[in-house]
C-alpha cells in the first residue's frame, strides 16, 4: 500500500488535485476536512464539537481526526493506497500517523507539498466562499486565523518530512492542469513509470 500526503495551506488546491490523482493511480482519497463536514451535516455529537472549532479557523483535537482516519484505513480493499488530504496537520499528528502505519507494517510513501503565496490563498478562499458557502471561508478574519494556524502548527512538518527524505515541493500557481502535470510527474516515479 502506498501512503501519499497531499500537503499545503488552505486553498493550495489539495482537493482539486486529489481528484485526478485518485482516478489515474487507483488511490483512495481521505480528506479529514470533508469527513468532518460530513459529521457536521449529519448533526452527530462529533460534528457539533468540530463545528465550533472549525468555524473559528481552529484545529479539532487529534483524537477526533485520528479515529476517523483509522476507520478509513480499514477500508483498503481494492485500492493501491491512500491519498491523505488535510492530515497530518501538526507534529503530533505526524508522529501518530507513523505509529498508526507502523502498526500495520506500513509507512508514509511521499509528501506532495503544494505551495502558493498567502495572497493567492486569500483570493482562492474568497472565491470558494461564494461557490461552496463554507462557513470557514466566510470572512477574512477566519481565513487569516487558518493561515496563521497553518504557519504555526502545520508548516513545521516540512522539516520533519524533509529529514525523512520524503518531501516534494510542487508549485500550485497557474492553471489546474499545469499543476496536475507537475504532481503526476512526482507520483509516477513511485509507480515505476
Ligand atoms: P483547508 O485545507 O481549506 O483548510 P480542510 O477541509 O482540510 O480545509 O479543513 C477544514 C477544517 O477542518 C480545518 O480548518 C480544521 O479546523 C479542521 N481539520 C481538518 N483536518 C484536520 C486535522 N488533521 N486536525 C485538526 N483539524 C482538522
Amino acid at each position: 500500500m502506498k501512503y501519499f500526503i497531499l500537503f499545503g495551506p488552505p486553498g493550495a488546491g489539495k482537493g482539486t488535485q486529489a481528484a485526478p490523482l485518485v482516478k489515474s493511480f487507483g488511490l483512495k482519497h481521505i480528506s479529514t476536512g470533508e469527513l468532518l463536514r460530513a459529521e457536521i451535516a449529519a448533526g452527530t455529537e462529533r460534528g457539533l464539537q468540530a463545528a465550533a472549532l472549525i468555524d473559528k479557523g481552529n484545529l479539532v483535537p487529534d483524537s477526533m481526526v485520528e479515529e476517523m482516519l483509522c476507520a478509513k484505513f480499514d477500508e483498503a480493499a481494492g485500492c493501491t493506497g491512500f491519498l491523505l488530504d488535510g492530515f497530518p496537520r501538526t507534529e503530533s499528528q505526524a508522529a501518530d500517523l507513523d505509529r498508526m502505519l507502523g502498526e500495520r507494517g506500513e509507512s508514509v510513501t511521499a509528501v506532495l507539498s503544494l505551495t502558493v503565496s498567502d495572497e493567492t490563498i486569500h483570493s482562492r478562499l474568497a472565491r470558494r466562499a461564494v461557490l461552496e458557502g463554507r462557513a470557514d471561508d466566510a470572512n477574512d478574519e477566519i481565513i487569516s486565523n487558518r493561515i496563521k494556524t497553518y504557519h504555526e502548527k502545520t508548516e513545521p512538518l516540512i522539516k520533519y518530512y524533509k529529514a525523512a527524505g520524503k518531501y516534494h515541493e510542487i508549485l500550485s500557481e497557474g492553471a489546474v492542469e499545469e499543476v496536475s502535470g507537475r504532481v503526476f510527474k512526482v507520483v509516477e516515479k513511485y509507480f515505476g513509470k
